[in-house]
């Protein structure tokens, strides 16, 4: 068996022993004669595992007290309407940061369950740079502030955390969270599919602070409620069992390797290899102001577009999957996240230099 470096921006790469794990547990786990796919949600068999991926995924994030963890469906772009279903009520509208594709769909969406306002937005500079925090408008009576921690088309991550004073700070950590060390307390509600850094789809992980519970709008659907789902340790309806199964795994996995400390350095390590050469290449560029550059996911792009699929089909020819850029920026792009060894960016970046020989 060969795997295969996969440069996939989610559904990623996940960490080899958690597959073999659940590999090896699929057909019996722990001894009950069925696999936990085949499990009630309500036996004590998955309530065991559902604790434990909580238990974990609060230690690994350092999760105070006061803040509930739900394990809820419809992914990222679900919450985009969940969040103000759910959040907005307060005061009727609410703030967004626009630095990509991902925050931009937030905000639109968000619009049909209250009065947006865009803060600040990196459109006008093509997300290329985080619009700095004193140039966002910011309004006073906003139910929330709106940001996406890490773009995963555009490749810009913030590396500071916004002060929004008494305005809860709501974040889409979809594409990197459980990478590095995060001060939950600075936040209201934090987001993200799992499918990056957590786990497959199917599961969406909702930190929520407990005072933002209880002012859903009325056309909110129940199993969309976070308080009802807060009550009912978000079994109100079927939970995506396997999805959380495998999350507790690779909480577990991440735990064993040191947990966020050791997986920001990790990140940081990755990273610097290949922008390190993308700085150094004449062949190609990363756009990013450099303060702003994602250690998840990184776009570049050839000096000459015409070669793209020769560079595609070279990578491919040595292992290399999934590295052709999102439609809407072009070129190529790199997702690099946890699971990601640094051999698979040294592997890359051989390649790159290569490449650039013969083409550049
Ligand atoms: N937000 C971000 C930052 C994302 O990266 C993605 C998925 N790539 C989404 C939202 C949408 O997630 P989903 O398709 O799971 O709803």
């Amino acid at each position: 068996m060969t795997r295969v470096f996969n440069f996939s921006p989610g559904p990623a790469t996940l960490p080899e022993p958690v597959l073999r794990q659940a590999a090896d547990e699929m057909l019996d786990w722990h001894g009950t004669g069925m696999s936990v796919m085949e499990m009630s949600h309500r036996g004590k068999e998955f309530i065991s595992i559902h604790a434990e991926a909580e238990a974990l995924l609060r230690e690994l994030l350092d999760i105070p007290p006061g803040y509930k963890v739900l394990f809820m469906q419809g992914g990222a772009i679900g919450e985009n309407a969940i969040v103000p279903l759910n959040l907005v009520g307060a005061t009727g509208k609410a703030d967004y940061v626009v630095t990509g594709d991902w925050s931009k769909k937030s905000a639109k969406e968000a619009a049909t369950y209250g009065k947006v306002n865009i803060a600040a937005t990196g459109e006008a500079g093509k997300f290329t740079a985080i619009p700095k925090q004193s140039d966002w408008k910011l309004d006073p009576g906003a139910a929330y502030v709106h940001i996406c921690s890490n773009e995963t088309i555009g490749g810009v991550q913030y590396h500071w955390t916004p002060d929004t004073g008494k305005v809860p700070l709501v974040a889409d950590m979809s594409s990197d969270i459980l990478s590095r060390p995060i001060d939950v307390s600075k936040y209201g509600l934090i987001y993200g599919g799992a499918q990056k850094n957590m786990g497959p789809s199917g599961v969406t992980v909702v930190i929520v602070r407990d005072d933002l519970l209880g002012h859903a709008l009325p056309v909110c659907p129940s199993a969309f409620n976070y308080k009802l789902q807060a009550e009912n340790d978000s079994m109100y309806n079927t939970p995506p069992t396997y999805a959380i199964y495998i999350l507790g795994l690779v909480c577990k996995y991440v735990k064993e390797r040191g947990g966020m400390a050791a997986m920001a350095e990790h990140n940081v390590a990755k990273a610097k290899v290949l922008y390190d050469f993308l700085d150094s290449s004449s062949y190609f560029r990363n756009s990013v102001a450099k303060e702003d550059r994602s250690l998840m996911n990184v776009p570049f792009h050839l000096k000459d577009p015409s070669k793209d699929e020769t560079f595609l089909q070279g990578a491919q020819a040595r292992g290399m999957i999934q590295l052709k850029g999102h439609r809407s920026v072009g070129g190529m792009r790199a997702s690099i996240y946890n699971a990601m060894p640094i051999e698979g960016v040294q592997a890359l970046v051989h390649f790159m230099k290569e490449f650039e020989k013969e083409h550049g």
